[in-house]
């Protein structure tokens, strides 16, 4: 029997198979639950359900204020449940109780709260100009999709899923979302909350756990889905995208990054010093916006680089459990091994960093030493070097002198990705020069990771396709209608354009 079943057609179900897998605690390695594990079988029928919810089912005829009002009663079951889904964020991805209690939890109550005023203030319905025609009358209207589902990364689970879920269900569109197989437990959970508060229609949502080859390529590939959406790496997107064309499915994709944080001779390097660190390594840098790449002026190069290595020491690393703690585990061993190839390259190609580089000495009793890895700095790197050019997702920065404007804004751009960036300086002007220069969807001026539900967010160049949140993120569950009405009183001088086919018709 699992723990945490899934979410089909309005009832938390076993897998057909009957099998589950394990979700573990990173930090520990011990089992926190056992999980439902869907196969195709079980994806098949998320996706009949979806559309049956869709094409029969009362959701895509409900009006916008009603669908804003089911929105709002998930924010507000979400904030009702707020310390056991930031303890099951914490537990299951190894991300610490405060990122889960501050960031995680509020932020998808309000991506829900967010999306329930989407719908409400954006009308359905928009008249057009009558042109060249004036006796027409001519309208668009924005119309949901139809299925969509959602495929989401291991990194942000919760606030993934709100991401997913939210505007598919604000635009009237039904919804099958599949959480990472590290991290399933709060996706599943949300679903599990929803189905019990018996707040939406069978079908409306469903919620997945599995494994990606199996149940996300059915997702991505499956004709009854109408578009879908995908956040992870690059090199899965590339493959949804491919098994999207099949039915010419509409996708955005939201993918990885390699960020630069550009640090200016005129910044308050107190503040800069925060605002790399927090930049690079909240979370571990497993971030697909984390600025891994620290672009700094040489005239304040040695000084920035000194202050780097000092406080990036008195980060405290410790149980994800603890609120005392910066940095938890990441989110698998495995993500450690990864973690320690990319150190070892950066040790041939750049020489020692300058911290970290090992994983921490001494951990309190219980921790798996092998599942957490001290905040590491490469100094002087060149970003040709592979450190500063791959997705590395976990805790490294790569520091990189420049002398000019011109220049540290050709290093930025010179990177297949374009998620995020930031720039510090302490003179306005020259800091959004610099910003409207980059080529990422993301620019921070004297801060870092600033998401919020209003401001849209996505990659140029190989970190995505599409934007979410924001107006954007509504818009991208829509497609829109036009409907042009010729008035059959108009008579037949309103339709002498028929001559173009024929004058005697
Ligand atoms: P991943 O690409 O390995 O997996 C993401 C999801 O896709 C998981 O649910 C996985 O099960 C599923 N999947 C895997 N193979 C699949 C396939 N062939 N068909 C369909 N689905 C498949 O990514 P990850 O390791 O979970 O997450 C880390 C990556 O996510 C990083 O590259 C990071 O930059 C990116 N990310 C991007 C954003 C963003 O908004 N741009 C946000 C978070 C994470
Ligand atoms: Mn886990």
């Amino acid at each position: 029997m699992a723990d945490y079943k899934l979410l089909i057609d309005g009832e938390l179900v076993e897998a057909a198979s009957g099998e589950t897998f394990a979700s573990t605690n990173p930090g520990t390695g011990e089992k926190i639950a056992d999980v439902a594990k869907a196969g195709r079988e079980d994806t098949i029928r998320a996706l009949e359900a979806a559309r049956r919810a869709f094409d029969e089912g009362p959701w895509s005829r409900t009006t916008p204020k009603e669908r804003a009002e089911k929105l709002r009663a998930i924010a507000q079951l979400i904030t009702d449940n707020q310390a056991e889904l930031s303890e099951i964020e914490a537990l299951d991805g190894g991300g610490t109780i405060r990122k889960a209690m501050l960031a995680d939890v509020p932020g998808a109550a309000s991506t829900f709260e967010w999306y329930a005023r989407m719908a409400e203030e954006n009308d359905e319905q928009v008249e057009l100009e009558g042109s060249p025609f004036p006796i027409s009358q001519n309208y668009k209207r924005y119309e949901p999709y139809g299925v969509c589902t959602g495929i989401i990364p291991w990194n942000f689970p919760f606030i993934m899923a709100s991401w997913k879920v939210a505007p598919a269900l604000a635009a009237g569109n039904t919804s099958v979302l599949k959480p990472a197989s590290y991290t399933s437990l709060s996706a599943l959970k949300l679903g599990q909350l929803i189905a019990e508060a018996d707040i939406l229609p069978p079908g409306v949502l469903n919620v997945l756990a599995g494994p990606g080859g199996t149940v996300g390529e059915e997702m991505a590939a499956n004709p009854l889905v109408d578009k879908t959406a995908f956040t992870g790496s690059t090199e899965v997107g590339r493959r949804i995208m491919q098994l999207a064309s099949g039915t010419v499915k509409a996708v955005t994709l939201e993918l990885g990054g390699k960020s630069a944080n550009i640090v200016l001779d005129d910044a308050d390097l107190d503040i800069a010093a925060a605002a790399v660190l927090f930049g690079t390594f909240f979370h571990n840098g497993q971030v697909c916006e984390s600025g891994t790449r620290a672009l700094v002026q040489r005239k304040v190069y040695d000084e920035f680089v000194s202050l780097l290595v000092d406080r990036a020491g008195k980060i405290v690393i410790g149980s994800q459990l603890d609120m005392d703690t910066d940095l938890g585990p990441l989110v698998h061993r495995s993500q450690v091994e990864t973690v320690e190839r990319y150190v070892a390259l950066g040790r041939e190609e750049v020489g020692e960093p300058i911290c970290g580089g090992s994983k921490p000495d001494a951990l309190a009793d219980g921790l798996d030493r092998d599942a957490f890895y001290r905040p590491t700095i490469f100094a002087d790197v060149d970003n040709k070097a592979k450190i500063a050019q791959e997705e590395i997702f976990g805790p490294v920065l790569c520091v990189i002198p420049f002398d000019t404007d011109d220049e540290a804004v050709a290093i930025a751009n010179d990177s297949i990705y374009g998620l995020g960036g930031g720039v510090q300086s302490g003179n306005l002007d020259r800091a959004q020069a610099v910003a409207s220069r980059m080529r990422t969807g993301t620019v921070w001026i004297n801060d870092y990771h600033m998401l919020a539900p209003p401001r849209p967010f996505g990659g140029y160049k190989q970190s995505g396709v599409g934007r979410e949140l924001g107006i954007e993120g509504y818009r991208a569950y829509q497609q829109v209608k036009h409907v042009y009405v010729n008035p059959e009183t108009a008579g037949r001088d309103n339709h002498f354009h028929f001559a173009v086919l024929s004058a005697n018709i």
